[in-house]
């Protein structure tokens, strides 16, 4: 078995680990970062094509939770981990949200007063901005029905840079092109196709781990300090799967999201604009409303199952776009690892409130894609019919177990929530409790749902604990 030594070992590489590995690195220390994905460069493949999905996407996406409605769920897994995939969409979460966590879940000097220097840094070094060039005609459908029924709506922010040699529509700010350089450029050593399989234990402390480079060879990697990364399903996983299970995984939290397509009677679509970044920020932070990537495979899979000719609506294609509702959930759930294989059992169970906010944002979406001008509404339900007006609304009143076909997320966390309530299994600053070495620093930590786009608090929260941790 093959040998590496480290002196603090890093595992994961998404927007955590990086900003971990790369603080880490910078301030001297030899850092070791494991990420069992491969390692590509940001644009090795086509943003939202299959090819993305084969080589950046863990199972090409194919993963679910179970429950009273399935909810497929999508987790990236190459270096940068889900920032080399995602829409790049960038919030600072409201400050009652961070006071509440503190407030509810002891969080030891943690709040919007203490997280406001870690946040202005992530903008200024990830170069948060916004589109130079004007919005994607379906995001100016959006602004024009919000305007219509007076609600607030806005462009978001992204993670991404527009400079000339970026072209008209610029560059993703995914960890690969950011803070993996920095840490590479501070010395951390980054190991691709590594996946930490077991975390080995003397007493308190882990002293090493079990792992897998590429299919066959096992690899032992030791190390003062470890830290994990791996996301809010992975973590709890790895944790449980090493013996550790007390509270870890027991209270995944996620935001459930719904989707329509609508047609117009005009051309609103054009894939080249990319994601389009305007929100509805009226209902936040129980509810938002925007547009998603609509390419021609994305429309024909959110026409659900109700439309039977979905080729004559392809042939239009450039007159639908795809539009979506995400709830701040309230439902809970749990992360099992499962022997012999290496994606975790989760259970996961939406309240009745879940099904109502669902309901909500299908009838809000609705009154606000025909106030943009929309002509029809695909029915997301099995048998529903299309929606011709604001008067066929009434199809979406009720969402429930049986009708809540194609929810999905890509926002999920709260799986190892930090505090010094008994319930947390890691304290304020991401110690693993009854250990002495092991931090967790990823979306698990997160007490419950934010309510807004998340990766920049986590990004925020693991700057905070790696900080912490160098005693600055
Ligand atoms: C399609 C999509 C769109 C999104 N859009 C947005 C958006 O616009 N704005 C926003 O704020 N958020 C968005 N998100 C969510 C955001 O990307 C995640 O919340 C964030 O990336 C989580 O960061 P993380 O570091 O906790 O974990 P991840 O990004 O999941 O990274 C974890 C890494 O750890 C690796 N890993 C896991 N287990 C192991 C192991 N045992 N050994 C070694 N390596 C391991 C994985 O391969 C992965 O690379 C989106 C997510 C997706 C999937």
């Amino acid at each position: 078995m093959r040998t590496l030594e480290c002196e603090l070992l890093v595992v994961g590489s998404g927007p955590s680990g990086a900003v971990t590995a790369a603080l880490l690195a910078e301030a001297g220390h030899d850092v070791l970062l494991a990420e069992e994905g491969p390692d590509l460069s940001s644009d090795s493949a086509e943003n939202y094509s299959y090819a993305e999905m084969d080589t950046k996407y863990r199972h090409g996406g194919l993963t679910t939770t179970f429950g009273g409605t399935n909810i497929t769920y999508i987790e990236g897994r190459c270096v940068g981990g889900a920032s080399e995939i995602n829409a790049a969409l960038y919030h600072r979460p409201h400050d009652e949200t961070l006071e509440k966590w503190a407030r509810d879940y002891r969080i030891d000097g943690f709040g919007s007063a203490e997280l406001e220097p870690r946040f202005s840094s992530i903008e200024q070094e990830m170069k948060t901005s916004r589109r130079p060039h004007g919005l994607s005609p379906a995001s100016n459908r959006l602004h024009e029905g919000s305007d219509k029924l007076g609600w607030k709506s806005g462009e978001i922010e992204r993670f991404w840079r527009y400079e000339k040699e970026d072209g008209r529509w610029g560059r993703r700010q995914s960890m690969s092109n950011t803070m993996i350089p920095r840490a590479r450029a501070a010395g951390c050593r980054v190991e691709a196709h590594l996946r930490v399989r077991k975390l080995i234990f003397e007493g308190d402390r882990c002293v090493a781990v079990q792992a897998l480079s590429g299919k066959t060879e096992l690899v032992r990697v030791v190390f003062k300090e470890i830290f994990l990364c791996c996301g809010a399903v992975q973590t709890p996983t790895l944790l449980r799967r090493s013996g550790i299970t007390k509270h870890v995984g027991d209270s995944l939290r996620l935001h459930p999201m719904i989707r329509i397509a609508a047609r117009f009677d005009d051309v609103v679509n054009d894939p080249d604009w990319g994601v389009p970044v305007r929100q509805v920020s009226e209902f936040k932070p129980d509810l938002t409303l925007g547009c998603s990537h609509s390419s021609i495979p994305h429309i024909a899979l959110w026409l659900g199952q109700a439309v039977q000719d979905k080729r004559s609506v392809l042939e239009e294609w450039n007159k639908v776009a795809v539009f979506y509702a995400a709830v701040c959930g309230e439902g809970t759930g749990t992360i099992r690892a499962l022997p012999f294989v290496d994606q975790p059992f989760i259970r996961y169970q939406l309240t009745k409130k879940d099904y109502g906010l669902l309901a909500a944002g299908l009838m809000r979406m609705g009154e606000l894609v025909f106030a943009g001008g929309a002509k029809e509404i695909f029915s997301p339900f099995e048998g529903g019919a299309s929606l011709k007006g604001p008067g066929d609304l009434k199809a979406f009143e009720n969402v429930d177990k049986k009708s809540a076909v194609n929810v999905t997320t890509i926002h999920l966390f709260s799986s190892c929530p930090m505090g010094e309530l008994d319930t947390c299994p890691v304290d304020s600053w991401g110690r693993l409790k009854g250990t002495q070495n092991v931090h967790v620093h990823d979306a698990s930590l997160l007490p419950t749902s934010p309510g807004v786009n998340p990766q920049g608090t986590i990004m925020a929260i693991a700057r905070r604990n790696t900080e912490h941790f160098l005693g600055a």
